[in-house]
């Protein structure tokens, strides 16, 4: 294996499965069996979980709510599907920790950096919840930060493309995929990765981005594997 300890983010998004909203229990099954068979070879595995499925700050905002407001649902909504991946990855018997970037201590510890690490240590998952904990920003941005926080050696961002693209590929038939690419190059060409807020954290902090499909079977195992699988970002 490659990589010692990764930070795995997924989007709410992709919880839905084939859903209009919410959480699809098939996808979450597949996605905690998926985990297991990495946390099975050793690695240690952190997790921060997007909450698109249920809540977005913006589009409470762009309805007229304070954006403040939304910003605190999404956050609840992250922590929501952090306990649906924390029950799912229990089904399938492997130990996990919820910590939440909010205070919500009945459901979720805090979040401690040298606590999680030591969860990781003892091959415990350990999801991160509530994002950032603040407004303003969105869970890639969380994910970095904590990436960065607990020394992970890569980010792997599981979405629905199997890896950064010259453009589209949903919409363009002729786009090509990256198998890598430097950030300033991603910069360079206007391509969409993460946020930028979250895409220059990556970059300042020089931590790798591996961009991959993670609704195709056995593709995460694949990645860490040093298989050719998505598109990574390098300096
Ligand atoms: N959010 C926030 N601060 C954070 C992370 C998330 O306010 O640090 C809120 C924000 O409203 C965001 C929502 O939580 O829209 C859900 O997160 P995100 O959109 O990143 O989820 P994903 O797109 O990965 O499903």
């Amino acid at each position: 294996m490659h990589y010692n300890r990764i930070l795995l983010k997924l989007s709410g998004e992709a919880l839905m499965g084939e859903k209009k909203y919410g959480i699809d229990p098939k996808r979450l099954k597949e996605y905690a069996q998926e985990i297991k068979e990495v946390v099975d070879k050793g690695m240690q595995v952190a997790i921060v979980i997007g909450g698109g499925n249920i809540f977005r700050g913006v589009a409470g905002a762009s309805n007229g709510m304070d954006r403040v407001q939304g910003d605190h649902m999404g956050m609840l909504a992250t922590v929501i599907n952090g306990l649906a991946l924390q029950s799912a990855l229990e089904i399938e018997g492997v130990e996990t920790r919820l910590q939440s970037a909010i205070k919500i201590n009945e459901v979720a510890e805090p979040f401690i950096r040298r606590r999680a690490i030591r969860h990781l240590e003892k091959g415990r998952v350990v999801i991160f919840g509530g994002g950032t904990g603040n407004p303003y920003f969105t869970t890639d941005s969380a994910a970095v930060l904590r990436a960065i926080e607990i020394e992970a050696d890569v980010i792997l961002k599981g979405t629905r493309v199997d890896g950064i693209y010259t453009s589209d590929p949903e919409k363009n038939k002729d786009a090509t995929k990256f198998d890598t690419i430097s950030f300033n190059d991603v910069l360079r060409k206007g391509l969409k990765v993460m946020d930028t807020t979250a895409f220059t954290l990556s970059q300042e902090n020089e931590l790798p981005i591996i961009v991959f499909d993670m609704n195709k079977k056995g593709n995460l195992l694949r990645v860490l594997d040093g298989e050719n699988v998505g598109t990574k970002v390098n300096l």
